[in-house]
Parts: C-alpha cells; sequence; structure tokens
C-alpha cells in the first residue's frame, strides 16, 4: 500500500486544516503603503489575519494580493506539527530572495511559530524584522515603525484579558456568505501532545454582545452563516457585565430606561437558560443569542471538548434549526490507556457516552466528525485496533487524521519517548484514512434520496455550470447552477455521492 503522509478527508472548499496560504485581497491604495499576510495552519489563525489586516489599516496600509508589490510581508504561522513548521521556513528562503532585490522589504512573523521560538527566530531566520505572538497584533503598528528604523523587532507578550472584542476583522478573500467569527482565545487544557496552550496562553472569552455585534453586522452585509470559533468552544464563559439586557443576567439595570431595543445589536441572553442568580454567559447562551439574530443566519462552531460539551449545548442545537446539526468532536484515540497519556481527561467509555447523548438528541442524521492521531508514544497495536474500532462505533462523517509529532516543550516530549517508528506512524494513519473513507462515504449515501437545504457559497471548482453549498451537516452539495445565486438557500435532492461531495438538483428554492 501506499503511505500517505497527512490525508485530510474534507470537503474541497473546507477551509480548516488546509495548509494553503491564504492571501489578501487587493484594495484601492493609491499612495499608500502595501501589506500582504499568508496564513498557515486553523481557522483561528485566518480569523487572526483579519485582524491584524484591520489593525493595519488604522495604520494606513492597504492590502495587496502580491507578494511583490509589498512594503510588509507578514506569515501567519502554525506550529502544530513539525510540517506546518518547516513549510513556513520553506517559505522564508523565498523571501530572502524578493528581499535580496528589495532590501526596504520587511518581513514579519505572526502567530504561534512567532510565540514558539521567540528572538530565536530572529537568530535562525535573517530575513525576518518583526516577530509578534498571538495577543500582540495591536502592537503591530508600532513594530513595524521599529523595524523600519533598522531595528529588529519583538512583541511575544501573552496575555490574560486580550480577546480583540473591540476590532472589526477585514474579511480577506471572502464569498460574502460565511465568516469566522473568534468567541474565545487560548486554552487552558494541557493535552500532552499540544504546543498550543503554550504559543496562545491561557483561555479567555469574549463579550458575549461583541460577538453577537459582529454576527448581526455580517448578517446585515448579506453573510448568511457564521462559525463561532474557539479551541474549546464549550468552556466559553463570560463574567462581565451584560450591558443591553432587558431580561437576564445582574447588569442589565446599569441601562435604567434605555430601550435595548433601540441598540438591535445588543441583545439579552434568553433568560431560559441563564445560570440562576450569576451573570454568567455560557457556550449554551451564547449560541441561543446568535442563533436568535435571524432564522437565515446559520450557526456553526469549532472545536467542541469532549470533556465539556453539555447536554444544554445540544439541547439549544435541537431547538433552533439555524444552529447546524454538526459537531465537531475530536476523539485523537479510541483507547483509555492512551488518552490518559493524552492527558485528555475522559477515557473511551466517556466518549462513547457523550456519542450516545448526541444521537439520542440531536438524532442519527447529526454529522459528527473527529480529530485522530496515529502512533502516540508508546501506542500498542492493540490500542491503535481500539481507534479503529471507536471510529466503527461513531461512524464519523469526516476525520482529519495526524500522525503523532513530537513538539518540543509539551508535557510528551518532556515525559515520553517518541517511540513510535516514523514508518509504524505512518501505516496506522493510512489504516485510520481508509477506515474513515468508508465510513465518509456510508454517511454520505445516507443521504441519498433525501431533499438537504443548501446556503449557496459559490460557484463549483470543476464547473460554472454548477453551484456548491453545504448542508446542515457542513457536506459540500453540487448542483446545476440554473438561476439561483450565492447567498440564497436551495432545496436539493441527493442523487449521488462521492466520500467527499453530494451531488443532486434544486427541488424548490
Ligand atoms: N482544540 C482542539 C481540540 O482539542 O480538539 C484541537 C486544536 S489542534 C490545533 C488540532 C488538532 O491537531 C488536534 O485535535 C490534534 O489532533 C492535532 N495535533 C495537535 N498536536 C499534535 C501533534 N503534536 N502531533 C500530531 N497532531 C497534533
Ligand atoms: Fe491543544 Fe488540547 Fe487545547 Fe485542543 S484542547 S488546543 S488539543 S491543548
Amino acid at each position: 500500500m501506499t503511505l500517505i503522509p497527512e490525508l485530510t478527508i474534507l470537503q474541497p472548499d473546507d477551509k480548516e486544516h488546509i495548509d494553503l496560504p491564504r492571501t489578501l485581497e487587493d484594495e484601492l491604495a493609491v499612495g499608500k503603503k502595501r501589506l500582504y499576510i499568508e496564513s498557515y495552519g486553523c481557522q483561528m489563525n485566518f480569523a487572526d489575519s483579519e485582524i491584524v489586516a484591520a489593525v493595519m489599516r488604522n495604520a494606513g496600509y492597504a492590502t495587496t494580493s502580491s507578494a511583490d508589490e509589498a512594503d510588509v510581508i507578514f506569515l501567519n504561522t502554525c506550529a502544530i506539527r513539525d510540517n506546518a513548521e518547516q513549510k513556513v521556513r520553506h517559505r522564508l528562503k523565498h523571501l530572502t530572495g524578493l528581499k535580496r532585490q528589495k532590501p526596504e522589504l520587511l518581513v514579519g512573523m505572526l502567530g504561534c511559530m512567532a510565540e514558539r521560538l521567540k528572538t530565536k527566530l530572529l537568530e535562525e531566520e535573517k530575513v525576518v524584522d518583526i516577530v509578534a505572538g498571538p495577543d500582540a497584533y495591536r502592537d503591530i503598528p508600532k513594530l513595524v515603525e521599529e523595524a523600519e528604523s533598522g531595528q529588529k523587532a519583538v512583541n511575544v507578550f501573552l496575555s490574560r484579558e486580550e480577546t480583540y472584542a473591540d476590532i472589526s476583522p477585514i474579511r480577506l478573500n471572502s464569498n460574502g456568505v460565511t465568516a469566522f467569527v473568534s468567541i474565545m482565545r487560548g486554552c487552558d487544557n494541557m493535552c500532552s501532545f499540544c504546543v498550543v496552550p503554550f504559543t496562545r496562553g491561557r483561555e479567555r472569552s469574549r463579550d458575549p454582545f461583541s460577538i453577537v455585534r459582529e454576527a448581526q453586522d455580517l448578517f446585515d452585509q448579506g453573510y448568511r452563516e457564521v462559525t463561532l470559533l474557539g479551541q474549546n468552544v464549550d468552556s466559553y464563559k463570560w463574567e462581565g457585565v451584560v450591558l443591553g439586557a432587558r431580561t437576564g443576567p445582574p447588569g442589565g439595570e446599569e441601562r435604567g430606561e434605555e430601550d435595548a431595543s433601540a441598540t438591535p445589536h445588543r441583545r439579552a441572553a434568553p433568560s431560559s437558560l441563564l445560570t440562576p442568580n450569576t451573570n454568567i454567559t455560557t457556550f449554551a447562551h451564547l449560541l441561543e443569542m446568535v442563533a436568535q439574530i435571524h432564522p437565515d443566519l446559520r450557526v456553526r462552531f469549532s472545536t467542541s471538548h469532549p470533556k465539556d460539551i453539555t447536554d444544554d449545548v445540544l439541547h439549544t442545537m435541537a431547538r433552533y434549526d439555524n444552529i447546524c446539526n454538526y459537531i465537531h468532536l475530536p476523539a485523537q484515540s479510541g483507547n483509555s490507556r492512551v488518552l490518559k497519556l493524552m492527558n485528555r481527561t475522559y477515557d473511551r467509555p466517556w466518549y462513547i457516552g457523550k456519542i450516545d447523548r448526541i444521537r439520542e438528541i440531536l438524532g442519527e442524521d447529526c454529522g459528527i466528525s473527529t480529530d485522530m492521531i496515529s502512533g502516540f508514544c508508546t501506542e500498542t497495536e492493540d490500542e491503535h485496533q481500539d481507534s479503529l474500532s471507536l471510529m466503527d462505533y461513531v461512524h464519523y462523517d469526516y476525520a482529519y487524521m495526524f500522525a503523532y509529532s513530537e513538539r518540543p516543550g509539551t508535557l510528551a516530549a518532556k515525559k515520553y519517548a517518541d517511540d513510535i517508528p516514523e514508518d509504524v506512524k505512518k501505516r496506522r494513519l493510512n489504516e485510520i484514512i481508509a477506515r474513515q473513507l468508508t465510513h465518509s462515504a456510508a454517511r454520505n449515501q445516507r443521504h441519498i434520496g433525501q431533499v438537504q437545504r443548501v446556503l449557496i457559497e459559490g460557484t463549483s471548482k470543476r464547473s460554472d455550470d454548477f453551484l456548491c453549498g453545504r448542508n446542515d451537516q457542513n457536506k459540500m452539495v453540487v448542483f446545476p447552477k440554473g438561476n439561483h445565486q450565492k447567498g440564497q438557500y436551495v432545496n436539493v435532492l441527493v442523487t449521488e455521492c462521492t466520500s467527499a461531495t453530494l451531488r443532486g438538483e434544486v427541488v424548490n428554492a
């Protein structure tokens, strides 16, 4: 069998986990300096680049989609696996050539790799002028100024408060229909394999009203789907004063007689969901608040942690048609001993219990996806078989699958030997991938003959005569164009499928 390094089963247009650089749109920019950003890694990084673009626009920069035209180039980096970092190092080599032709060009490293390596990056990569960690983006114009004066500029301070709540992101490479909204930053879990707690700092949640306002603004601009983003959305918790609440948590009274309906972006947390006698907004509350913006605004979220997802969240999903019937619930492994070593804080029976609960409350049709790691430290063949059998139990719709990559500084790197040979990791990964392909195909087959509500995202990549969009379960659906438009909902009768895509025809708009 051919070994496939890190195949991911996902929809062709899926933005998550695609390591393709994402660039900025060109803007009208007579006389302005030009910024070019490439983002690597996860959706959070993509959302962060939109914050950086906003900060830089305020500082007088326009964006460009061509590195050759730029005065400043930022790489927003990922450190989750070694190959993500190698990709960026390779890109820096190319930028070294560019800088040779244009010595005044500034190159900045942002994001997780910048945070992990800090000033070491400046020593190792001479082309780099600026290093900014994920909580230092407000400081970027100052860092650029410093670099312009010939100094190397670094800010890798990690904050306990920064959420960029007040910054309106500039939507980059947007389809105008779907957008990411960051609801929290950092992570307090210490999964032993993971570098994120070290690169993104402590978990903090963003003011719910700034989230609702952003989602409302997106809806007003014509967007029809928001994905609420966080490393662990189920531990979202806001204890601040709730401004603008007519019913609900203490704090609403602060606005006195003012009618909250006069400021439509400020909504009260639904009283049915409020934690009694507290002003705590949970993720279930937040979901409901965003879902109430408009029935035509679809709400998705990612990522859920099995230890934290609650029945409240599942019941809220069940109550609102516009909260998509899809949960990304990474298992990482199907074996309880390995899960313990990974410090995931749940075991196999707990995870299976959560899956059963999802099926009870949301039904068999709820889309479920996972992340799986093959060849974690000391994993035996039998334990690997447990991952496969868990996949057989759940029948995931999608999976993001990785061979374990030891990350310096993590608990696993300190405590356990990375003792599974690369070829074994790869072989196990291929077995996981093969199993997932059969499950994805079987799950997609279930839709044949069904009518699916699809939000049109644009033209199919394969042909201008076809449109594509996602169904509730996040599956890409392709169908003949007819007179339909991006941003509309249509009902599509599914007639055929592959393991990645559903195909069909519109039965009514
Ligand atoms: N917060 C999310 C969660 O807990 O599921 C995951 C965030 S992480 C950016 C995305 C995925 O990368 C993880 O779920 C895990 O499967 C994978 N990952 C993280 N560290 C890894 C490592 N050292 N080697 C291989 N895969 C890793
Ligand atoms: Fe990493 Fe675990 Fe946090 Fe996810 S929950 S970001 S895997 S430490």
